[in-house]
């Protein structure tokens, strides 16, 4: 069976392109050949890989720039990289030309929906505060908080109605972009996952997966739906 070739947002750092291998190996283990696209990548270069590429990962990391939605930087809290903000969205604009499979985590999930045209909370404590914390100090391959899944969603089709995640954002999805609809909720109403509002295979979730996708049975579901999708195989 062909294997699709899952193209990936990385971190950086100065002048390295960087990736934990959790998302490579969460990929390469359901099936996906996971690729980076390199800092600095040109938007020729971008679309030549986009075109080649059969799905695509918006990974984790630091805050979007608040001047993408049309905001000022709320307060010290917000962290950005220019670079990789550029890079995401010169990708997204190419990716939104195709109908292909999109994954996005943690930060994935804010880069898409603004990407889109949606917003962000920029500080979830000074924002939406409430007594959930979204910012564990547990390790990742703890999950603690609970999220409930809506009904007739592409993710309630994956995952039980209610389930545990690992939580470490203190950004979160303000309103979705057009196009996108909630799938997952916290209790404390905080948006945890959006899906796309057609057929399109758009799955975004705010909590980590790659982390447990060979425990956890829902963190296996979301890379399972996602490689079959990219597959063509839906
Ligand atoms: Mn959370």
């Amino acid at each position: 069976m062909k294997r699709p070739v899952i193209l990936i947002f990385p971190s950086r750092k100065d002048d390295c392109t960087m990736m934990s291998v959790r998302y490579t190996d969460a990929i390469r283990c359901h099936g996906g050949v996971p690729l980076l696209i390199p800092m600095n990548t040109d938007e020729e270069t971008l679309s030549e890989m986009i075109r080649s590429a059969d799905g695509f990962l918006f990974s984790g990391g630091v805050d979007l720039d608040p001047v993408l939605y049309g905001e000022e930087k709320l307060n010290g809290t917000v962290e950005v990289d220019p670079v990789r903000d550029a890079l995401e969205m010169t990708g997204m604009r190419l990716i939104l030309k195709t109908d292909k499979p999109i994954l996005g985590i943690c930060r994935g999930i804010q880069s898409v929906n603004v990407g889109m045209g949606g917003t962000l909370y920029q500080d979830i404590p000074s924002q939406h505060p409430s007594d959930i914390c979204h910012r564990q100090t547990a390790p990742a391959t703890e999950p603690t908080h609970k999220v409930t899944v809506e009904e007739g969603t592409l993710l309630r089709s994956l995952l039980k109605k209610t389930v545990m995640t690992n939580s470490f954002h203190h950004q979160g999805v303000k309103d979705p972009a057009p196009g996108l609809c909630v799938a997952a909720r916290a209790g404390d109403g905080m948006i945890e996952a959006l899906e796309s509002t057609t057929d399109r295979f758009i799955l975004l979730v705010q909590w980590h997966p790659e982390f447990t996708h060979s425990t956890d049975p829902s963190s296996d579901a979301l890379f399972s739906a996602f490689i079959k999708a990219s597959r063509g195989d839906r």
